[in-house]
């Protein structure tokens, strides 16, 4: 069997490591003529750390990335709502890693280039559209000088993100992805680390939050690479995009400046840390209405492609992780047809539910729920957390999220 797979990614690079370990060639077209490290910060969750260790990149992930092993969520007034460990720390076998986006890419990248036969990632090929026809399919690429190439295998992969051209081939009706009405500042800077160089600090509810994590050591002593992030409502879900969403769209201080007075954060500067930082970017917050199939005969669609969701619960590199890994083994017994129906009935219902539960805020809605509870109190802060909002509430929220993504403690351990 020999499978293309559209889209040298997070989910595809990693598809393509599965496929490998199950016996099976492939071929991944990437878009771009140069992988260039792009984006910030990425949550790699146990469920897709474990993953990743069967796939022996433990050891070089801890090189380039940080174990976070504290997380801390809290109202804008500062006052902490839920502060637990994670990873390790948490009772996992695995630990929780906090790294930049264009590091795991090119882990993922190092890997196929040493394990997959030469020639395996081919950069300036941008995936057309396919036709099937018995016993194989035909992909149609583009060169960005405007030529095409074809290429026949026996399965398509479309890992190619929230602007599919595989799944609008599937799906052309389907219009732009949709907009949550939130607008979402990210960046990365070198920076003082902050209590155990371990721990998220989110701050504030769905409407209006600010984030900040170290992803990697720092240039000079003492600091770290510092992802920050921070979101705030402009619209009500399903406005128009406010332009496309573009991972590079540059954006500018005196517009988030302002906004960073409503957070309390003492644990650092966060003015000072976004004055610092010499490039960040702006992006509408996007996701997809869940569809209701993803595989088509020979052809299916994984992580982004599939299931574009809202960052809250730092799901979406984990689940295009886990959809590689089930691609692997569904396809590992060699009927095609069977092996991609199989994936998508394992994954497909999980991952909508995962989607369906980030437009509400994943985990992070348990700060929105305190918010709301204390919004009636003398400065919107309140004296007694359990009062307002008791333990067992805050646990369901938030470890409910944890076994709706696959991700709790103890599956982990059973599936082990
Ligand atoms: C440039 C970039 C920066 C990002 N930065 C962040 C970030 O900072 N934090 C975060 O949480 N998430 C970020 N993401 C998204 C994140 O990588 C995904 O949400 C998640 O990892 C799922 O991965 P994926 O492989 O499905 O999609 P992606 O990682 O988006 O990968 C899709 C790949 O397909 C390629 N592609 C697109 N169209 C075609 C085509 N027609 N033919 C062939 N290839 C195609 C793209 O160039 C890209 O390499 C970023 C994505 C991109 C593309």
């Amino acid at each position: 069997m020999r499978v293309i797979i559209a889209g040298a990614g997070i989910g595809g690079l990693t598809a393509a490591l599965d496929l490998h370990r199950a016996g099976i060639a492939c071929t991944v077209y990437e878009k771009v003529p140069e992988l260039m490290q792009l984006g910030v910060g990425i949550t790699l969750l146990p469920h897709a750390i474990n993953h990743l260790a069967e796939l022996g990149l433990l050891d070089t992930l801890d090189r380039v990335g940080i174990r976070t092993e504290r997380m801390i969520y809290r109202t804008r007034q500062g006052q902490d709502v839920w502060d637990t460990p994670r990873g390790i720390a948490a009772g996992y076998d695995v630990p929780q890693i906090s790294i930049h986006r264009g590091d795991l890419q090119s882990v993922l990248l190092d890997a196929v280039t040493e394990r997959l036969p030469a020639g395996t990632v081919r950069l300036d090929a941008a995936l057309e559209s396919v036709t099937q026809h018995e016993g194989g399919v035909t992909a149609i690429f583009r060169r960005a000088d405007g030529s095409h190439f074809t290429d026949c295998a026996d399965a398509l992969v479309g890992a190619d993100g929230i602007h599919s051209a595989l799944r609008r081939h599937l799906f052309p009706g389907e219009g732009q992805p949709h907009w949550s009405g939130l607008m979402l500042w990210r960046g990365a800077v070198d920076w003082p680390a902050f209590m155990d160089g371990r721990t998220i600090i989110n701050s504030g509810g769905i409407a209006r939050k600010f984030i900040f994590y170290p992803i990697g050591p720092g240039n000079t002593p003492g600091t770290q690479l510092m992802n920050w992030a921070c979101v705030v409502r402009q619209a009500e879900p399903g406005a128009p995009t406010p332009g496309r969403e573009s991972w590079n769209s540059e954006a500018k201080q005196e517009v988030l400046l302002p906004i960073l007075d409503d957070f309390t954060v003492p644990e650092t500067d966060i003015h000072a840390m976004i004055r610092a930082t010499p490039v960040f970017w702006d992006f509408p917050m996007c996701d997809r209405d869940p569809l209701t199939r993803w595989t088509h005969g020979r052809v299916t669609l994984m992580g982004d492609a599939a299931h574009p969701m809202y960052p809250f619960g730092a799901n979406g590199a984990a689940q295009a992780i886990l959809d590689a890994e089930a691609l692997g083994r569904h396809l590992a017994s060699g009927a095609v047809l069977e092996g991609l129906a199989a994936y998508e009935a394992e994954r497909l219902p999980k991952v909508n539910e995962v989607v369906a539960n980030n437009r509400a805020g994943g985990p992070e809605r348990v700060i929105d729920e305190a918010e709301a509870r204390a919004a009636s109190l003398p400065g919107g802060r309140f004296d007694d957390l359990e009062a307002i909002l008791p333990a067992a509430e805050r646990d369901a929220i938030v470890n409910g999220y944890a076994r709706i993504a696959g991700f709790d403690a103890e599956r982990l351990k059973r599936t082990a």
